[in-house]
């Protein structure tokens, strides 16, 4: 006879975007034994505000976010790409009211982090324990049971790592997988708008490129579009350790001037940006990614990764944490559709899990393949020498905005094992 049910317990590792999502998804799919484990003492607020695509925000709206966030963020459309004489390149859709039900939303990462603090405070059933920093999994033996960096353990039905780029969860998968440096940075700022005096019509975002002195981006953000992010990318061959880019961003002046370097080679709005550029909001982002892996579920498939943890990807369409937030809310979907009375079911479960990560990979890819169509267009026309110029005109992007993830779930979810052994369950 299986015994009484009792909601599983599942655990999450990281208090980011992707863990506190997480947890507001199962919760509102009925699994509410939920401990988040972050290994801050708050959770992780880097680089500023960020740019939510309406696949995005369908999911936030869906978990009953995307009221609350919508009015502290900034509202546009499509993003813009010039040369850096200012002449326009091509124009890139990040969202539309009227075709996907979404603008775009440009708003800082704490608004939101703090807004799913709210959400989970006024949830029972899920508990965020601070100062815990996962280390490693010890079993994965009827449950899972790991080790916590104070050497302290614990124990769940399922773990998920949601613990970013440097992911320690990945270990447990992928013992001696490393993030690779694409040999990139960016170094961002906040202005006020009205220093850029920019043009009588004049729309941002706007990213203007030199082929020598890397791509200068503008984009206003708060409600009322008075700040402005200013950033620079450019080639940086050398990957430093952990320290040496704390360092660096320590290093204010070294980042003013980087930001600085060659505004004389870009339009006038760009010299009025740097001119002046207060020290408390400066971040640096060197570029890493997650190279393609073939698994984001353990061989006992208690583990399981997710967002940057699983796949962070470069910056070109804006959809790390847009995928990330795809992740969540179907990872939730499928594990709820195949839990039953409460209890996961290993066999199936791990089936539902297998083709959930597959059909997230065929999105991730589709992401990876549009940024490289994006990079394509926007290389310097003596790089792409030799080879025909591709019409410009837009990029197709209902696939990714226009999303149905309620039928991802669906699909993912559909137990293709017949028998359904209640002694083989998760507890
Ligand atoms: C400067 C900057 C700007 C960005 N701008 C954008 C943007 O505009 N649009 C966009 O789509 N993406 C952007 N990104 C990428 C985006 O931030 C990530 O895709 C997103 O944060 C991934 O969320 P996550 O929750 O998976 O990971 P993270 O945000 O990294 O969160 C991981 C959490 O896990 C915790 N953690 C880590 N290790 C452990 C451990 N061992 N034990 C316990 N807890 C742990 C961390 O403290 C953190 O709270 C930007 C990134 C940077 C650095």
């Amino acid at each position: 006879m299986p015994s009484p049910s009792v909601d599983p317990k599942i655990a999450i590792i990281g208090a980011g975007l992707s863990g506190l999502t997480l947890a507001l998804a199962l919760h509102q799919r009925g699994l509410t034994n939920i401990t988040i484990y972050e290994g801050r003492n708050e959770s992780l607020d880097i680089g500023g505000a960020i740019m939510l695509s309406p696949n995005a925000l369908k999911v936030l709206d869906a978990l009953d976010i995307y009221a609350r966030l919508r009015p502290l963020g900034f509202e546009f459309e499509s993003l813009d790409f010039r040369q850096s004489d200012n002449t326009p390149v091509d124009t890139f859709e990040f969202g539309s009211f009227i075709k996907y039900g979404y603008k775009a939303l440009r708003v800082y990462r704490y608004e939101i982090i703090d807004i799913l603090h709210e959400l989970v405070r006024e949830k029972e059933g899920i508990t965020i324990e601070y100062g815990k920093k996962f280390a490693r999994v010890i079993s994965e033996e009827r449950g899972v049971t790991w080790e916590f960096s104070d050497g302290s353990e614990a124990s769940a039905s399922f773990l998920v790592g949601a613990d970013g780029i440097h992911s320690q969860v990945r270990k447990h998968i992928y013992p001696d997988l490393e993030p690779r440096f694409t040999g990139a940075i960016g170094v961002t700022a906040a202005v006020p708008t009205a220093q850029l005096n920019l043009p009588t019509n004049y729309s941002t975002p706007v990213t203007i490129m030199n082929r020598e002195h890397g791509a200068f981006v503008i984009s206003q953000q708060l409600r009322d579009g008075s700040e402005c992010l200013i950033g620079k990318q450019r080639r940086f061959q050398t990957d430093l350790s952990k320290q040496g880019w704390v360092e660096m961003l320590e290093n204010k002046d070294w980042c003013i001037d980087f930001l600085r370097e060659g505004a004389e080679n870009f339009p006038d709005l760009v010299k009025n940006a740097v001119s002046d550029i207060p020290k408390d909001k400066i971040n640096l982002w060197p570029f890493y990614v997650v190279p393609k892996l073939d698994t984001w579920v353990s061989r006992g498939s208690r583990v399981v990764i997710l967002g940057d943890a699983a796949h962070a990807i470069p910056p070109t369409a804006g959809q790390g944490v847009n995928q990330a937030f795809e992740d969540v809310y179907t990872f939730a979907g499928v594990v709820a559709a195949l839990s039953k009375k409460g209890e996961l079911h290993q066999t199936v479960l791990a089936e539902g899990l297998r083709n959930w990560q597959a059909g997230r990979q065929v999105r991730i890819d589709k992401v990876l393949e549009l940024n490289g169509m994006i990079d394509k267009r926007r290389m310097p026309k003596a790089v792409s020498e030799g080879k025909e110029e591709e019409e410009i005109g837009e990029f197709e992007l209902t696939w990714l905005y226009d999303v149905d993830l309620e039928q991802m779930v669906v699909q993912w979810a559909a137990p293709k094992v017949k028998s359904w052994n209640p002694c083989s369950l998760f507890r």
